[in-house]
């Protein structure tokens, strides 16, 4: 595990359409960075096999969804595939006041409102499948989905990747580990943002 410079902490978005890698990238960060933390979403979508309340999601009622945006309780929210997705607002401001940073995996509408709420403190890196071909490949070899899902995956990737121009960096997924390599030298060189790093102030006055 590495512990980072101590920072300001900020947003860490990765954004791009699913199956293009954003989640084994953020899971790779996940297991090599102690001090980064997994905003865990809301949503109103029912649990898959596997999923774990609080873990994967926070499983919502429509009801409590849209009351928590009425609440304010949001930091960000959106509509994808039918259901409500959104990221409680707290647990993301209870991290901060941790002194961790938070990795967000998110649709491009949530990143957009992240970035409009939080500004230099949100980081934006869109993972890119190398091709079309390739996407519906790694869609279908997942075998998580029916042939029907999976079309609709791909117009959401096409809706998500007409947005990439939105982000601050792009990964090119072609190989798994260089693009895991690539987004941690991204991730390390934010870290050491001087506008993250006003504590150094005192040291930098010692010189004078
Ligand atoms: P899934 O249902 O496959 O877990 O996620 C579907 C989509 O919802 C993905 O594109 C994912 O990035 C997006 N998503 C998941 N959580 C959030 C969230 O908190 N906010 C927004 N805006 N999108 C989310």
């Amino acid at each position: 595990m590495i512990t980072q410079l101590k920072h300001e902490p900020f947003a860490l978005i990765l954004t791009g359409a699913s199956g293009a890698g954003k989640g084994t990238i953020g899971k790779a960060l996940l297991e090599t960075y102690e001090d980064l933390y997994l905003s865990v979403s809301a949503t109103t979508r029912s649990e898959r096999p596997g999923e774990k309340e609080g873990v994967h999601y926070f499983f919502y009622s429509k009801n409590t969804f849209i009351e928590a945006i009425g609440n304010n309780k949001m930091l960000e929210w959106a509509e994808v595939f039918g259901h409500y997705y959104g990221t409680p607002k707290q647990e993301v401001f209870d991290a901060f006041e941790q002194k961790k940073d938070v990795l967000f995996d998110i649709d491009w509408q949530g990143a957009r409102q992240i970035k409009d709420n939080l500004g230099i403190r949100a980081v934006n890196i869109h993972i890119l499948p190398p091709s079309r071909e390739e996407l519906k490949q790694r869609l279908v070899e997942r075998g998580q989905d029916s042939l029907e899902v999976i079309n609709k995956r791909m117009q959401k990737a096409a809706s998500e990747i007409s947005h990439w121009k939105d982000c601050d960096y792009v990964i090119v997924n072609h190989n798994l580990q260089t693009a895991i390599a690539e987004t941690k030298i991204i991730y390390q060189a934010e870290c050491r943002r001087r506008i993250r790093l006003n504590y150094l102030d005192g040291i930098a006055k010692d010189f004078l």
